[in-house]
């Protein structure tokens, strides 16, 4: 039985990749980071229903020597690194976290396996957030970065430290560029999930109105149970290489707002305004990538619609307040 160690294994990702590995038969061991709320976290986990089915082993992503001692104890055959401080717009309020979470954490964890266990394989979360204020209207592994925010910058350092490392030490070290991906376990600040949830709210009475940023900003936005089989499929590789993984499909805000009201029978128009509180300090305005690699290497595809995917969302946000409403 293959062994997976994942880092940030109670975010979005961490759940449905470890969903996607216990279901391939992998013993998924997952880095937990000491909670004064250890009842909430695990939420997703156990939405999905699979809570006891991994193993949660206490470190952090800032305390190398916690994630040294943790691979060493388990010997993972493969490494995921998805922890991070992942919010932009907090990374402007918390840059030096950012830092050092997002970016010396990876160090940290590539640090842990060379030291630990060099033969494991690794896997990067880099973001398409990496290509900032765009140098090219499609982006591949071949676009030159051009971060926007602290968050940006952190991941681009932890982008060419996995270069570096596979480079350096012959690591099979990967790194996945992947795209917005989005679900109904989403976290709730993102704007996909703040309008599914806000459309929920109004539907059922809660509220009136929604209040976001900037509804001209476009996003690629996949699925992430998708999205979680790319990372799998470039750790099968016999080589390791970087991946731009993307629907290849931009859409803004606005239209993701007036997509996820209809499904719900409402107009967006009657209860979105704009507050001047949500925009950002430096805006990252159109991603769209070109998962041409991801598709000819690995045999990947986005296999959800957006519109699949918003009434997803919106589906499970309505139940969710029905719920605490009961
Ligand atoms: P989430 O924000 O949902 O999850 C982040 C995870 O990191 C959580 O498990 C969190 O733990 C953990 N974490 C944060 N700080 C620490 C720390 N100091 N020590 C240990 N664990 C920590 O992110 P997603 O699942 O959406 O994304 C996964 C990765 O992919 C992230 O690195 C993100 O930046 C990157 N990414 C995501 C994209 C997306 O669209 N979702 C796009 C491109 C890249 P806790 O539950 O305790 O807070
Ligand atoms: P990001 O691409 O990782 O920053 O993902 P987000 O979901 O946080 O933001 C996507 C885009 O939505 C950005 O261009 C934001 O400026 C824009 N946006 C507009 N209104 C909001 C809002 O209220 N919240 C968030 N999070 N983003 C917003």
């Amino acid at each position: 039985m293959p062994t997976a160690f994942i880092t940030g294994i109670t975010g979005q990702d961490g759940a449905y990749l470890s969903q996607l590995l216990l279901g391939k038969g992998y013993r998924v061991v997952g880095l937990l980071r000491r909670s004064a709320s250890a009842d909430m976290v695990g939420e997703r986990l156990r939405w999905l229903g699979i809570i006891d089915d991994v193993e949660l082993l206490d470190g952090n992503m800032t305390d190398l020597s916690s994630l040294i001692r943790l691979i060493a104890d388990t010997r993972p055959d493969e490494v995921y690194n998805l922890a991070a401080q992942s919010f932009v717009a907090a990374s402007w309020h918390q840059p030096i976290l950012t830092g050092n979470v997002t970016g010396i954490g990876a160090t940290h964890m590539l640090e842990a396996v060379r030291i630990a266990h060099a033969g494991a394989r690794f896997y990067q979360a880099s973001s398409s957030e990496m290509f900032g204020k765009i140098q090219a209207t499609l982006q591949n592994e071949a676009t030159p970065f051009y971060p926007r925010s602290p968050y940006a910058v952190a991941k681009l350092y932890a982008h060419w430290m996995t270069v570096n490392y596979r480079e350096s030490f012959g690591m099979h070290a990967s790194s996945g560029i992947l795209f917005n991906h989005e679900s109904p376990l989403r976290g709730i600040e993102f704007v996909t999930r703040k309008i599914t949830d806000g459309v929920a709210r109004i539907k059922l009475g809660l509220a009136s109105e929604l209040k976001l940023g900037n509804l001209a900003a476009t996003r690629d936005w996949g699925h992430a149970r998708d999205y979680v089989q790319a990372m799998w499929l470039m750790l099968q590789q016999a080589s390791p290489d970087d991946y731009v993984v993307a629907t290849g499909r931009t859409t803004s805000i606005a239209e993701f707002c007036r997509i996820a009201f209809s499904h719900a029978g409402l107009n967006w128009q009657d209860h979105v305004v704009t507050d001047a509180a949500f925009m950002r300090p430096a805006e990252v305005d159109v991603l769209q990538g070109d998962p041409t690699k991801a598709r000819q290497v690995l045999g990947w595809s986005s296999q959800t619609s957006l519109e699949d995917m918003a009434a997803e969302m919106v589906e499970a946000d309505i139940a969710r307040h029905r719920v605490r409403m009961a």
